[in-house]
């Protein structure tokens, strides 16, 4: 394995797109971000927040953008993937995630100035005044106040749980099974009311419903996050259905939805730990066309696919020049 990606690091991404052509495949790499901003202009508790999560800084964001065009890559927008002629080589598609303030300020300039299209999907809640459960955690872990957080719960959860959220915080809460336990609303609404003003201090984080227009204009559109990003695995059948309507209610009320351009796109991504079996279905039948996962692989152009596959992009461009490279190399070698 290590011989292997030594090999695709010392090999051009040009070459591997070179090499997709050659074997006349159409490949589509659909990559995620979450923030783009730049943390040392924010203060605490932005940065604390951002800080630990998913961010990719504004130089480096343009530097991945830069080096996909300098492959000869071309972009796509996601909501027309198979209305477009996609020529056998690598197509991509950029999406951001959840809805943060740090895309409209940073990375949606730069896109707009090299005139790509971009998919945000968004977490409706946090539209309408609400802060992400995940980022209050976030604060939690980067502020080193876990305790805080978890104080008092130690009747609440099994004795294994509450080991594995003290040891670590972040982790346990994406796992399907803790959060079952229904912990996090009253957790979270506490260290909220206590710790960060009520919520106050993260709302700069996140885009209002005036920013949507103005990022459409700049070649935005826009998918489905859910309202509230639950573990949608560990939820019921009606509930799963509540979350992904009341966000498909908030983009139709926008005027944000597409009818039969419909995107989804799992929170937390991942088709075996978070997927709810009942809700591709349901998608369909609300007339989505594209359901997104975040699995880190290519997508080979196939019409009609319902399921489409995402690559979290990694902030060093090493790093996400090989998440790239690997995800095309197992696609031509059909190991996906
Ligand atoms: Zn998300």
């Amino acid at each position: 394995m290590r011989v292997a990606r030594q090999i695709l690091n010392w090999i051009p991404l040009s070459f591997v797109a070179k090499l997709a052509a050659l074997f006349r495949q159409r490949i589509i790499l659909i990559f995620v971000y979450h923030h783009t901003a730049d943390i040392s202009e924010l203060e605490a508790p932005q940065s604390i927040v951002i800080s630990q999560s998913h961010n990719v800084p504004p130089k480096e964001f343009g530097e991945q953008i830069s080096a996909l065009q300098n492959a000869g890559i071309s972009f796509i927008n996601l909501a027309k993937i198979f209305e477009t002629t996609l020529k056998p080589g690598i197509s991509a598609a950029i999406t951001f995630d959840d809805g943060y303030r740090s895309v409209r300020d940073y990375a949606a300039p730069i896109l707009k100035n090299a005139n790509i299209p971009f998919t945000i999907f968004l977490t409706t809640n946090l539209l309408e005044g609400d802060v992400f459960w995940r980022d209050v955690i976030a604060h939690a872990v980067g502020a080193q106040q876990s305790h805080l957080f978890l104080e008092g719960i130690e009747g609440d959860v099994n004795s294994e749980s509450f080991s594995r959220l003290s040891t670590d915080l972040r982790k346990a809460s994406k796992d399907p099974n803790i959060y079952k336990q229904k912990l996090f609303e009253r957790l979270v609404n506490r260290y909220t009311r206590n710790h960060l003003k009520n919520g106050t201090v993260l709302r700069s984080l996140y885009l209002n419903v005036d920013d949507l227009k103005k990022l459409e204009k700049a070649g935005a559109n826009f998918g489905n996050h859910s309202c509230g990003h639950p573990i949608m695995k560990s939820l019921s059948e009606e509930n799963a259905k509540e979350e992904f309507l009341g966000a498909h209610e908030f983009l139709i009320g926008n005027d944000l939805h597409v009818s039969g351009q419909g995107l989804f796109a799992l929170p937390f991504g991942g088709r075996d730990l978070h997927d709810n079996p009942f809700l591709p279905a349901y998608a369909q039948s609300l007339g989505y066309r594209h359901y997104l996962y975040t699995d880190g692989q290519a997508n080979s152009y196939r019409n009609a696919e319902l399921t489409l596959d995402r690559i979290p992009a990694p902030t060093a461009i090493d790093q996400f020049l090989y998440s790239a490279k690997s995800a095309v190399t197992r696609a031509i070698l059909g190991r996906n």
